[in-house]
């Protein structure tokens, strides 16, 4: 019987072209990982978690005896270690029972496996403008959080969805419960942020940026996103609710941040008025390729637009941006969730490798969050994610086929390669090949 970090390794050593930092970063993702209450306490001092939309934690709040929400950082950088390892950054899902556990010592943070060293564990300073606030009185970083270790603004215009209202809500989506519980705790968060607030949340980021000096560290994208809309909401479609964000920040600030847009495949006029309004890449999420899994684990979306013209739509969509513009997220595991999901990881990785073919071959660039089972999801109740082995195979076939159709690595999202990516809810960007990133 192997140990649990004997496990990571043995499967480490069976994969080796994918990296070890990867592998222990996508069960990171998968399984969560406690904190000690000395390492909580250091991590007070950095950048903390933002709940900017879906809780991305495998307890809730209810559930967390040290008030983890409160303390855990956004992210965490592994590097060092027995392992040697060259930076990873990886969001922080908390889970107080899992073996993964953040360590405090006299050499710093640690991560640990089981008792196991993993690696060291650095964090991200708090930055400037999140000690500011509004002149309303809401912290910017409540308005605006970044991601990815600064690098992604986080801008969700409308922190519910119109789907669960109406009981169709995406299995593994807990967005609108993570929102009640985010209320109860005592967040100053609202439902919907207005075009003004942003807009002076982003004045403030800009200027503290500008006036900490040099490039290294500032925000270089930011994505407006939110619920669906289904019906209406302040009066507006989803699409005319959306636009009004990048609009005005494009007429702000042009140019000055990657412009990113989370909505719904929309048909292809008015996904011209994105582009217009000076939106960049568009991303019409596919969530789960496999049909009968997507119409039973996505019933809003099957039922309002349907599978085949989802498909139809996000085509569309790439003669409008550009395909390497047009990037639809997979939910990385989830097509292995019961009740109906694949049993085996064969069967998963065949289904999901047909969706990169369809979207690849065509130049459009998807790429995934790695699932995470909250229990305030439907399906995200056992708390069970899906093997490891599912993403190291994952990660081979989308490298590979990336490599096949000789797609760049996508815009938007900070340079690839290990040791430089900073997407941390998937490690997509850690097995590309490092390469210069013009549009990073
Ligand atoms: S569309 Fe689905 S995944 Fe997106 S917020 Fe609504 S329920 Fe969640």
């Amino acid at each position: 019987m192997l140990s649990e970090i004997e496990a990571v390794e043995d499967l480490a050593r069976r994969n080796p072209d994918i990296p070890f930092e990867a592998i222990v970063k996508e069960d990171l993702l998968r399984r969560g990982m406690a904190w000690s209450p000395e390492a909580l306490a250091v991590a007070a001092e950095f950048k903390r978690k933002s709940y900017f939309i879906f809780s991305f934690d495998m307890a809730p709040i209810s559930g967390m005896g040290q008030g983890e929400n409160l303390k855990v950082p956004e992210e965490v950088r592994l590097s060092g270690g027995p392992h040697a390892f060259k930076p990873v950054v990886v969001s922080v899902r908390i889970n107080p029972d899992s073996p993964y556990r953040v360590e405090a010592g006299e050499g710093g943070l640690s991560l640990e496996l089981a008792g196991a060293a993993v690696a060291g564990v650095e964090l991200q300073k708090t930055p400037g403008y999140y000690r500011k606030a509004l002149s309303g009185g809401r912290p910017v970083s409540e308005v605006v959080p970044t991601i990815e270790w600064g690098y992604l603004l986080y801008l969700t215009a409308f922190r519910l969805c119109q789907y669960p209202a109406a009981g169709e809500g995406c299995l593994y989506c807990d967005i609108n419960e993570n929102y009640r519980q985010q209320k109860d705790a005592g967040r100053p968060c609202a439902p919907v942020k207005t075009v003004d607030e942003m807009l002076e949340a982003l004045e403030v980021i800009a200027e503290t940026e500008d006036g900490e000096g040099g490039d290294a560290g500032k925000s270089k994208a930011y994505t407006v996103t939110g619920g669906s809309v289904t019906g209406t909401l302040q009066g507006l479609t989803e699409a005319d609710f959306y636009l009004r964000y990048p609009e005005a920040i494009e007429r702000r600030w042009p140019g000055r941040w990657i412009s990113k847009v989370v909505v719904e495949a929309l048909p292809k006029d008015e996904v011209r008025r994105f582009r217009d309004a000076g939106v960049r890449i568009y991303h019409p999420n596919f969530e789960i390729w496999d049909k009968r899994l997507f119409e039973a684990y996505c019933p809003g979306k099957a039922r309002h637009v349907g599978r085949d013209e989802w498909l139809r739509r996000i085509v569309d969509a790439a003669e409008v941006f550009g395909p390497e513009n047009v990037i639809p997220n997979f939910v990385a595991g989830v097509e292995m969730a019961p009740p109906g999901g694949f049993a085996t990881v064969e069967d998963a990785i065949a289904s999901t490798s047909e969706g990169l073919e369809f979207f690849m071959s065509r130049g459009i660039s998807p790429r995934f969050t790695s699932w995470c089972p909250e229990p305030l999801s439907a399906l995200g109740k056992a708390r069970r994610g899906a093997p490891l082995e599912y993403y190291v195979r994952l990660l081979r076939v989308y490298r590979d086929t990336r490599a096949k159709y000789r797609l760049a690595s996508p815009c938007g999202y900070g340079e690839p390669g290990l040791g430089r990516a900073v997407f941390s809810v998937s490690s997509f960007m850690d097995v590309l090949p490092p390469e210069p990133a013009p549009h990073a």
